[in-house]
């Protein structure tokens, strides 16, 4: 057999967290994670690293096997290259530019749009091919609004909260007591806390930024923002940012604090889990000695169909039935045209029923679930839960012992619910695993229910890596509807 052939057929892959201190090679987005192929029958892979950032290797092409020596030629070319993607100007420097900036008259006020860089006056019309516009003092407190969302579909792209579904978010967070948000991915809800503290009319709030996107570093101090990758909880600026977290997590003067983090929703759940854990342990270590093993407050936002795997790795979260409004997403804005109702929802380990969800959106109180629910999602009392998680009405089907959605028909020779148009006796997963497809186990035993995924890290039959060798391609059968598989058909979905 080919050995691609071989390849092809493999499913997934899983993200893998070494225990001792073996240290991962860097990227230009810091420690790479470790990766292992899984094959369909449980079997593992050859490991290797890759960027824990990028999912498109033409974002970023660093690749290594596990067991590869490394040359001390490419550890330095590496190194060069790492060193060449900083930032134009330090936080520093980009700090001293915006006091700069904001002390010019208005007509002095330029933005390069091509740049995406505020202008300082001898930088005006520096490059003629370039377009610049006038900012007022109002855009310079609105960064999200000035700069163009990043749109790259794979690995970075902004999806902004409404208005609306951003003042909820701190109403809610308000009203439970935070006065502190720790806003990781969250460029917008940083902003509208500024705004809301100027307005005078909440309860004043502070924030820390943390994201990817270094632009911000334009318009917020070294306390307001640090340059962070929620993949693999690094710090660009390193010690220094990581002693602003602290502080930020500090909560003297009885001021509480709350994580609310928005992941690219292509974004491996592990590896962010993993970070907003340690969040969680350094928030943990700063507290005074009674509040000994609680967990920092925290909201995840998230799509629905991720549950099952937020709720493995983050077992004290739950789900809400809130949807998140985004003002740029084609599929799920609040519109004029009617609403599409949006998949994304909030993952959070403060108690449900503590969430009070809006009487005029929609949302209700179920008494014996114990937390506010969305208006169609009616309690079962064979189920005993609220089942529904994408908005609809579910159904009870009392063969399948289960509440299923409402497109779903009971299906006797598959034994159980499915849509009316499913591949009939094929896909039951009845004999097999529903994860992996082995035909050896079934899915709660299976080995690998961790992998995730599986079109991440195709690699870029173009890019001419000629002196390494190449991952393996994965690839997951068209026809099994895998875990994974499912969730990445309802991703592609969302990256209209
Ligand atoms: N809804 C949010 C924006 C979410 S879009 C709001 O309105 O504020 C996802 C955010 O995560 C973006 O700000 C993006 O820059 C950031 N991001 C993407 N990849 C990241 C990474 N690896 N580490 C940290 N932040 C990242
Ligand atoms: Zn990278
Ligand atoms: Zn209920
Ligand atoms: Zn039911
Ligand atoms: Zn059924």
């Amino acid at each position: 057999m080919d050995v691609t052939e071989a390849i092809d057929d493999s499913f997934g892959i899983d993200v893998i967290f070494p225990d001792g201190d073996k240290t991962a090679p860097c990227c230009p987005h810091g420690p790479t994670l470790l990766f292992e192929k899984v094959g369909k029958g449980g079997e593992k892979g050859r490991r290797f690293y890759a960027c824990s950032a990028c999912r498109d290797r033409k974002d970023c092409k660093f690749f290594q096997w596990e067991d590869e020596k490394v040359s001390e030629a490419r550890h330095l070319a590496r190194e060069a290259e790492n060193k060449s993607n900083r930032p134009q100007f330090t936080h520093q420097q980009y700090c001293s530019r915006f006091r700069k900036f904001a002390s010019l008259p208005l007509h002095e006020k330029k933005f390069c749009q091509d740049c995406q860089v505020l202008l300082l006056p001898g930088e005006h019309g520096a490059d003629s091919s370039h377009t610049s516009m006038a900012v007022t003092a109002a855009q310079l407190r609105r960064p999200s609004v000035l700069l163009r969302p990043l749109d790259n579909k794979k690995s970075n792209a902004q999806y902004l909260f409404t208005d609306h579904s951003s003042n909820f978010l701190l109403d809610t967070l308000a009203a439970l007591g935070y006065r502190k948000v720790l806003c990781v991915g969250t460029p917008r809800l940083q902003e509208l806390i500024k705004l809301r503290n100027l307005e005078q009319k909440h309860e004043p709030m502070k924030s820390l930024l943390l994201d990817i996107d270094f632009r911000y570093a334009q318009f917020y101090n070294k306390d307001e923002f640090c340059h962070y990758n929620m993949f693999n909880h690094y710090f660009f600026d390193g010690e220094a940012s990581s002693a602003v977290l602290q502080a930020f997590l500090t909560e003297s003067d009885g001021d509480k604090v709350v994580m609310v983090a928005d992941p690219p929703f292509g974004g491996l759940v592990k590896p962010l889990a993993n970070s907003f854990s340690l969040i969680s342990q350094t928030w943990r270590k700063l507290q005074s000695s009674d509040s000994g093993n609680a967990d920092m407050p925290m909201v995840w936002i998230f799509p629905y169909f991720f549950e099952p795997r937020i709720l493995e790795c983050l077992p004290s979260f739950a789900m809400l039935d809130y949807q998140v409004d985004y003002d740029n997403h084609p599929l799920y804005k609040h519109g004029k045209t009617g609403r599409k109702q949006s998949p994304v929802r909030l993952f959070t380990n403060i108690s449900p029923r503590d969430v009070v969800l809006p009487k005029e959106e929609g949302y209700r109180f179920c008494s014996l679930c114990q937390r506010f629910i969305w208006s169609l999602n009616r309690h079962c009392a064979k189920c005993n839960v609220c089942p529904s998680k994408d908005g609809r009405e579910w159904k009870h089907c009392s063969a399948c012992e289960k509440c299923v959605k409402p497109s779903w028909r009971h299906c006797q020779s598959c034994g159980r619910c499915a849509l009316p148009d499913h591949p009939c006796g094929k896909a039951q997963g009845k004999e097999g695993c529903f994860n992996c497809g082995s035909l050896k186990h079934k899915l709660k035993a299976c080995p690998v229910k961790d992998s995730h995924r599986a079109n991440r890290h195709r690699p870029n039959a173009k890019s001419g890596l000629k002196n390494v060798s190449r991952p393996p391609v994965f690839k997951a059968k068209a026809k099994r509807k895998s875990g994974a598989a499912r969730r990445a058909k309802k991703m592609a979905a969302l990256s209209v």
